[in-house]
């Protein structure tokens, strides 16, 4: 299931060190020995827990299928648009934050507001359909943040 996850990452075009450059860019100034070797073993520790997972499939279908066989209609219309007002995609993120308490929270609404690095990458418009795959990435990395915060 890990494996499948991070082949599905890898098939959107993010690769898990992507993720890590994000979890330097939030943590670097609260732990200076961060490198990325650190911050990649905290994003393979998140990609364990299955509740990441099912959110990392369920939000990479959502996209996919926004893109070719979801009928025509307001969820299609809101997925392919990206509307900032649907906020599901936000929800499911938490979801994956709620995991890693409140440092997770806060450091995924951070990154979300600023887009960093890969963030910024997928929100540009593009053919492929990143609603979803944008705000599982923030939060996988502000949850890895967040460990490398109570951890060390
Ligand atoms: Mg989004």
């Amino acid at each position: 299931m890990e494996e499948l996850c991070i082949n599905l990452l890898k098939k959107r075009g993010v690769e898990l060190e992507d993720i890590a450059d994000c979890v330097i860019f939030l943590q670097k100034k609260y732990v200076p020995e961060l490198n990325q070797e650190i911050a990649l073993e905290e994003v393979k520790m998140v990609l364990r827990k299955r509740e990441v997972q099912n959110a990392i499939l369920t939000g990479i279908y959502l996209d996919e299928m926004a893109e070719s066989t979801m009928e025509e209609g307001p969820l299609k219309d809101a997925l392919v648009s990206d509307n900032g007002l649907y906020g599901i995609d936000e929800v499911l993120a938490y979801g994956i934050c709620n995991l890693y308490g409140s440092i997770a929270l806060t450091n995924y609404g951070y990154i979300d507001k600023v887009k960093p690095l890969i963030i910024g990458k997928l929100n540009q418009k593009t053919q492929q359909c990143n609603t979803f795959l944008d705000d599982i990435v923030g939060a996988i990395a502000a949850s890895a943040a967040s460990r490398l915060a109570h951890n060390r």
